[in-house]
């Protein structure tokens, strides 16, 4: 068949296709569910467009203070009704998924309150945020204090360790959905909801933040839909379908999101200045394509998964495992199969796919790190990309592909550069 000479013009050998085919065979019940989620969740945004009268006047381009931004208005209607939520705040102002979190809880946290993050560590870049690592401006030079409970040994909420951990300074209580880089399991939205009803029983006033990177559209429910005040993203991960070039955003309880606006903006300002510069347009259309581009990229996380735990690596999750994220972990076990998965990975890339990735030292890590990637969009991770420390157990997180055939090469021509070099041995059968 034609694809096959396709594939063996994009550099994978005949065994290494088949070998692919087969896993893929396995996996037809697995993405028919995906597929059936990326349906309710398209409708669902689709539902919050025609909602609120989508129209081309939303993607003019405002300038200087951005006043009477109607396509910037609009597109935080579309979110928070896409979310469930009384509100919305949706920005290219907002740089980063980092920058949104710090947004939430600067804004929501004052001089004397207390976090508790009951998720255990959080994501590395808010170490410096919350001041966990001494840091200038960190909530901790603000006088906020900061606890946290770290999950069960099996991965989920310690409820009785939250309780003993609320106190009357608790204010935030945080939680990250996605495991990010760490070895624990991905919350579920479930467990999130009954953790959420859980800290509301015992105390109806405090605040329930959810880092939400990496988890939006994963599942048909978001954690705003169960109570959650305020629910936090990168606009170049999952919602902005890989077209956002930059953005973040907060979705939550009025009060929350009006103070998270004048904290973004100034005291008094709030949602009401902030020029859109254009990138409206890909604000919507990336929301549009959201679902369609998160159900490919998790094709991708489960065909990784599979195939590699099939030749006897371990992968996190394992191949079986239920979704609640698109991050797939693989163990190599050694530098040289780290450096050829990446080769592969990169090979496939629409953008410097003749780059070779090497491990070098990045500031900040004990370790060598490698990584591939060639995005589109500079760093963003609903693209296909891979990376980890040069470490025991020598680890690549893999996440991404705007579809599911890209993802699908890149794990092929993985396993190629991995094949090639003599590193692994396809089964027989
Ligand atoms: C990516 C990520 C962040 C931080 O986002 P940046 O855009 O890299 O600043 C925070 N939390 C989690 C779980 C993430 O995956």
């Amino acid at each position: 068949m034609e694809i096959t000479r396709a594939y063996r013009e994009a550099g994978v050998s005949d065994e290494v296709y088949s070998f692919g085919e087969k896993i893929i065979g396995l996996l037809k019940e697995r993405f028919e569910g995906i597929d059936r989620v990326a349906e309710y969740n398209q409708c669902k945004v689709l539902n919050a467009m025609r909602k609120n009268k989508v129209d081309v006047a939303c993607f003019a381009a405002s300038t200087g203070y951005g006043y009477n931004d109607l396509g910037r208005d609009k597109i935080e209607k579309v979110y928070a009704d896409a979310f469930h939520t009384e509100a919305a705040l949706v920005r290219p102002q907002i740089v980063c998924g980092t920058h949104a979190l710090t947004v939430a809880l600067s804004a929501n946290l004052l001089p004397g309150d207390e976090l508790l993050s009951v998720s255990g560590k959080p994501y590395d870049t808010l170490e410096e945020v919350i001041g966990i690592r001494p840091s200038k401006c960190s909530l901790r030079e603000y006088g906020v204090s900061y606890r946290q409970v770290d999950l069960l040994p099996d991965g989920t909420f310690d409820f009785d360790g939250i309780a003993a951990a609320m106190g009357e300074k608790t204010k935030v209580i945080a939680v990250q959905r996605s495991k990010g880089y760490q070895t624990r399991p991905t919350l579920s939205v479930s467990q999130i909801a009954e953790m959420i009803s859980f800290v509301k029983k015992i105390r109806p006033d405090v605040l329930v933040m959810v880092d939400n990177c990496y988890g939006e559209f994963v599942e048909e429910y978001e954690p705003s839909d169960f109570g959650a005040d305020m629910t936090v993203g990168s606009l170049i991960k999952n919602p902005g379908g890989g077209l956002a070039p930059i953005g973040g955003y907060i979705v939550g309880t009025k009060e929350c999101v009006d103070r998270c606006a004048y904290r973004l903006s100034a005291p008094g300002l709030g949602q009401e200045v902030g020029a859109s510069l254009g990138v409206m347009t890909s604000f919507y259309q990336g929301f549009f394509l959201a679902p369609t581009v998160v159900a490919g990229a998790l094709k991708g996380a489960i065909f990784a998964a599979n195939l590699y735990e099939k030749l006897g690596f371990r992968v996190v999750p394992s191949g079986a495992a239920e979704r609640y994220d698109i991050i797939q972990a693989v163990e190599l076990g050694s530098e040289e199969k780290m450096v050829a998965f990446c080769k592969g990975i990169q090979e496939a890339a629409p953008v410097d796919s003749y780059v070779t990735p090497i491990p070098w030292d990045m500031p900040g890590y004990d370790s060598k790190v490698i990584m591939a990637a060639g995005a589109f969009v500079q760093g963003s991770s609903i693209e296909l990309s891979a990376d980890g420390p040069v470490r025991e157990p020598y680890a690549v997180y893999f996440q991404g592909g705007l579809t599911w055939y890209h993802a699908k090469l890149g794990i092929l021509l993985s396993l190629q550069k991995l094949y090639e070099r003599g590193l692994v041995v396809l089964p027989e059968d």
